[in-house]
């Protein structure tokens, strides 16, 4: 008989967890993944599958505006927020059918309950049933960070957002990072009035400063508004049902929506990590090495609990490669270097490698290329909006050490883009390419 029941009880079906799963399946592992939610996780149920969806609805706004320059007449438009919204999250239990579907397929047990860890070898659920484990994997994510200030029970994060009974007329937004700048965006194209406030006056850390800055003034021509350097005092709600923002060094806002957008922490609490040995950092994430393994031997963590880059793509690397170490043969741990990402703000930004200012400090001699124009598209709409790319190499080889954009389809030019630098090539291999036109990528093989 095998000494344990499962060689891997993952907690946590998302696109760390569910990877893993299935991939140490394939791998001959005999697997169990406990979920108390929904398989999917936060990106397929309550993140950037529904978002994109949003933002894709929310273009509607400006191609419907701009369709008469290209000859249509579109009539009378009317946004119906319940229709979009119903709709994205009939597609959201489809995927999440697809990922259960995917998890059977591999012969992975579905354990439908929350569990802990109650030993370095064993997984209670919360039916009490104990079930032992030769390794135990912890991909149970992160939850939104809502400050701590009075009143701010009257606020949502991104979770709600979805499932708003209606379009909020008036909407405050706290934070200046991704899901801040990817829901003003959202809400003001559906129409409502937004505002960010942020701690700081930059938004986008870890991003390009040009990028930043096109982004902001874009934003603000659209009429977002921006309050920078406050801090929430308190939210109160007023007999009307609106919400009355108390802030550091601006004026009260009312408004009917105030939605949390200010950081992700790891979830961890209630797990057990602690008793059994496993190491926690100051915002709980968990303390692995690069194959993932934490302090104790049989436990492993992947993921945004983890908290090195919270992104679906590098905890389902993370997953993958947790497999091929544990059940392949083939320890494999994941790279970290020049890791494209992306804001579906409106327009888009992306980015992949050093920023301008980071190249300047790590390299000393940089060379900065630069595209500054107004897509094809905004000219004959007669929008003013102009997109930014930029591509950053090294002073004295010419390698790619960056490449920034904000503009249309931004996301989508940079994955390619992102392979370039990957491999560590040189403005010259792309001068030696030669464009597609008229696209805006073309710009990207055109800089001088
Ligand atoms: P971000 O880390 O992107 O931004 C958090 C923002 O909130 C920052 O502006 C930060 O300010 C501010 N903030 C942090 N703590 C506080 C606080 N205590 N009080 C007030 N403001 C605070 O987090 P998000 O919540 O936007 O997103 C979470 C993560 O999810 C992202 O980091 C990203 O990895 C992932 N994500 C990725 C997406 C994508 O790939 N497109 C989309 C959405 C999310 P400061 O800059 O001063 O720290």
């Amino acid at each position: 008989m095998a000494e344990h029941e499962y060689d891997l009880v993952t907690i946590g079906a998302g696109s760390g967890g569910v990877r893993a799963s299935r991939a140490a399946a394939a791998l001959g592992a005999k697997v169990a993944v406990a979920e108390e939610h929904q398989v999917g996780g936060t990106c397929v149920i309550r993140g950037c599958v529904p978002k994109k969806m949003l933002v894709y609805g929310a273009h509607f706004a400006e191609d419907l505006h701009d369709a008469g320059k290209f000859g249509w007449s579109v009539g009378e438009c009317r946004f119906d927020w319940t229709v979009l919204r119903d709709n994205v999250l009939a597609e959201v239990q489809r995927l999440s059918g697809l990922y259960t579907q995917t998890l059977e397929n591999h012969g992975v047990t579905l354990l439908e309950e929350r569990a802990r860890v109650t030993g370095p070898n064993e997984v209670t659920l919360a039916s009490g049933r104990a079930i032992s484990a030769k390794h135990i994997l912890i991909a149970t994510g992160a939850r939104p960070h809502v400050p701590d200030c009075p009143g701010h029970e009257h606020g949502i994060t991104s979770n709600e957002a979805f499932h708003l009974e209606a379009l909020p007329r008036r909407v405050l937004i706290a934070g200046g990072g991704y899901i801040a700048n990817e829901f003003a965006g959202i809400f003001h194209q559906f129409g409502a009035k937004v505002t960010i406030i942020n701690r700081s006056d930059q938004l986008l850390r870890g991003y390009d400063e040009s990028m930043r800055d096109r982004l902001l003034q874009i934003s603000l021509m659209k009429g977002i508004d921006f309050r920078f350097n406050a801090s929430f005092r308190g939210i109160e709600k007023l007999d009307d049902g609106a919400l009355l923002v108390s802030m550091t060094g601006h004026d009260d806002l009312a408004v009917d929506c105030v939605m949390f957008a200010t950081g992700r922490l790891p979830n961890t609490e209630g797990l057990g990590l602690a008793e059994v040995g496993v190491e926690l950092g100051p915002r709980g994430e968990i303390r692995v090495d690069r194959f993932s393994k934490s302090r104790v031997d049989s436990i492993h963590a992947v993921g945004d609990v983890t908290d090195r880059v919270q992104l679906t793509p590098v905890a389902i690397r993370e997953g993958q490669a947790l497999a091929e170490t544990l059940f392949g043969n083939n320890p494999t741990s994941v790279s970290y270097d020049a890791i494209p990402s992306a804001v579906f703000s409106h327009p888009p930004i992306a980015g992949v490698g050093m920023t301008e200012s980071e190249a300047r400090n790590t390299l000393g001699s940089i060379r900065v290329y630069q595209s500054d124009f107004r897509p094809m598209k905004n000219v004959l709409a007669g929008r003013t909006e102009r997109s930014l790319y930029k591509m950053i190499c090294e002073g004295d080889n010419g390698r790619i050490v960056g490449i920034h954009m904000i503009g249309p389809d931004a996301p989508e030019i940079m994955q390619a883009a992102a392979v370039a630098v990957k491999a560590g090539l040189t403005k010259a291999d792309f001068d030696a390419t030669v464009a597609i036109h008229p696209t805006m990528a073309e710009e990207l093989v055109l800089l001088r």
